[in-house]
């Protein structure tokens, strides 16, 4: 290598989360033969289960399907703190022999790629001073999860300025706040709101959940009984796969059903919510959303925490708009004044694609949102790239292993056929479609930034892990729309007239 020449590897991997490692599992497992690295723009490595810090932070899917696939979960709890599962990825980065390939504080900026030279250029901002490095990569994979890191999202509320407590976004936990006999008002009725609640009703005077309009809540037990007794008589291996195929077809089951069916599942929930508090309570105003489960993401809340700290009278929920804030509290728009010392603002997330990488190809800027994605995956007309984004309506690392899988057969397939370019090419005749089809409104907001996906496979994004085993684990990589192709300069003649 010259001096002047930048460091190259066969795969760069970017981000160092729940995807990153796995990502990383699986290229060593199958291509032991690819150089790689993990660019991670933080310090530390498990993304979202190291960022988000506040209290009862945990999953709200079972950790038989937002565990690997390789790597059985066995701990008691089936939905877990995240503490534990930042541990299962560090235990896994670390039992691996992941964790040395890990550039901690190299935040990618931008990635351009050659035709020339068949590899990408990717532009790295590296610790606090920003100081700028260049690799290059034959393979570029971002595993950068999918909203920014530096800032949730906070709608402006009326009078902000005249609240004289501490106003708090779950993203960014103030270690230090103490709300031991506090009045808390947390807005918002998402996943993060009804895990703060009942986790900070344990020491709070009084928990408030703000809500606009209401979530559809459904109670899981936090332990799954059939996980523990198969791993009393199986080895874990064998009871993980056995659990998670269970879970897997008992949450395609009810989506479907949600989707068919909307009005039984409707009711199933409702009688749920009706068995866990007390007589008279409010539901039609509290808990009966207007859309269909699963036209937004559904909460799951282990053994039923919300509704108990509801019934025990330590957390009430309040249906209303926030007027304005006031010194003390909140002003809702029913004239109604809620009395708060501390305000969470758990109203989201802002979405961001590719952690928010500028792409090239030979010199032009990439179109995110023009592009069209190959089975959710890929990006037409950017060629040896690869993205993993996990399921909206099932655990994520379902998608996130099928993926890996995915981009492992395509490498092992490229070197076997003596490829060195794959490009996804979308046939015009294919219509757009949004790439969610989700009504929250953190979807909605930000979908405009996404790529579309198409009408038909394999550019239709299923949201079907069953489907997707056939297609991205186990269908023809030759298929009509990737397009393999050897660089002239890596080829003999023969291959080039192959080619
Ligand atoms: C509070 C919360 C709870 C959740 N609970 C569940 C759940 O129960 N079940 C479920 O299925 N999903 C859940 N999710 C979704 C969750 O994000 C995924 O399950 C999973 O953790 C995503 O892993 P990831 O590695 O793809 O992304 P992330 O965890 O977001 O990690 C991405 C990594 O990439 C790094 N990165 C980003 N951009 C760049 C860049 N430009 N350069 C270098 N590095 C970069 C980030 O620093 C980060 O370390 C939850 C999300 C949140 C926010």
């Amino acid at each position: 290598m010259s001096e002047r020449s930048p460091e190259h590897l066969d795969v760069l991997i970017v981000g160092a989360g729940l995807s990153g490692i796995g990502a990383a599992w699986h290229l060593q497992d199958r291509c032991p033969g690819k150089s790689y690295a993990i660019l991670e723009a933080r310090g530390d490595l498990g993304g979202t289960w190291d960022l988000f810090r506040y209290p009862g932070i945990r999953s709200d899917s079972d950790m038989h399907t937002l565990g690997y696939r390789f790597k059985p979960w066995t701990r008691s709890k089936s939905i877990t703190d995240g503490p534990s599962i930042l541990e299962y990825v560090r235990e896994t980065a670390r039992e691996d022999g992941i964790e040395p390939k890990i550039r901690f504080n190299h935040h990618v900026i931008a990635a351009s790629w050659s035709s020339e030279d068949s590899r990408w250029t990717v532009e790295v901002e590296c610790g606090d001073d920003g100081e700028r490095v260049t690799l290059t990569c034959d393979f570029l994979w971002t595993c950068s999860g999918y909203y920014r890191y530096d800032e949730g999202f906070t709608p402006r509320f009326e009078g902000e300025e005249r609240f004289s407590g501490p106003v708090v976004h779950p993203q960014h936990w103030p270690e230090e706040l103490d709300y031991d006999g506090k009045r808390i008002v947390v807005i918002g009725s998402g996943a993060t709101a009804v895990t703060l609640v009942p986790a900070m009703a344990e020491k709070a005077a009084h928990v408030t959940m703000l809500q606009r309009s209401p979530t559809y809540v459904a109670s899981l037990p936090a332990e799954d009984r059939i996980a523990t007794t198969l791993r009393r008589y199986l080895p874990d291996r064998a009871a993980y796969a056995i659990v998670r195929w269970k879970n897997v077809l008992v949450q395609t089951l009810f989506f479907q059903l949600s989707r068919r069916r909307p009005e039984l599942v409707k009711r199933f929930i409702r009688k749920g919510v009706e068995r866990s508090l007390p007589p008279g309570y409010d539901i039609d105003k509290h808990f009966k959303p207007k859309y269909n489960p699963w036209d937004q993401r559904m909460c799951l809340v282990p053994d039923g925490d919300l509704f108990k700290a509801i019934s025990r009278g330590e957390a009430s929920v309040v249906t209303d708009t926030v007027a304005s804030f006031t010194e003390q509290g909140i002003a809702l728009e029913s004239g109604e004044q809620l009395e708060a010392d501390v305000i969470v603002t758990a109203t989201g997330l802002n979405l961001l694609f590719l952690g928010g990488m500028k792409l090239e190809v030979d010199g032009e800027p990439v179109d995110i949102p023009g592009k069209m994605t190959y089975r959710g995956m890929m990006l037409s007309g950017v060629p040896n790239f690869a993205f993993t984004v996990g399921y909206t309506n099932a655990s994520w690392t379902l998608k996130a292993d099928l993926t890996s899988e995915f981009v492992c057969r395509l490498l092992r397939h490229m070197d076997g056929g003596g490829y060195s370019r794959v490009l996804p090419e979308a046939d015009t005749s294919i219509a757009e479609a949004p790439l969610l089809d989700f009504t929250s409104g953190y979807v909605l907001r930000s979908l405009d930034q996404f790529p579309k996906q198409g009408s038909e496979e394999p550019w239709k994004l299923r949201q079907n892990y069953i489907f997707d085993i056939g297609t991205i684990r186990r269908g023809s990589l030759e298929d009509s729309a990737l397009r393999f192709s050897r660089a002239a300069a890596r080829t003999s003649p023969a291959d080039r007239i192959a080619a």
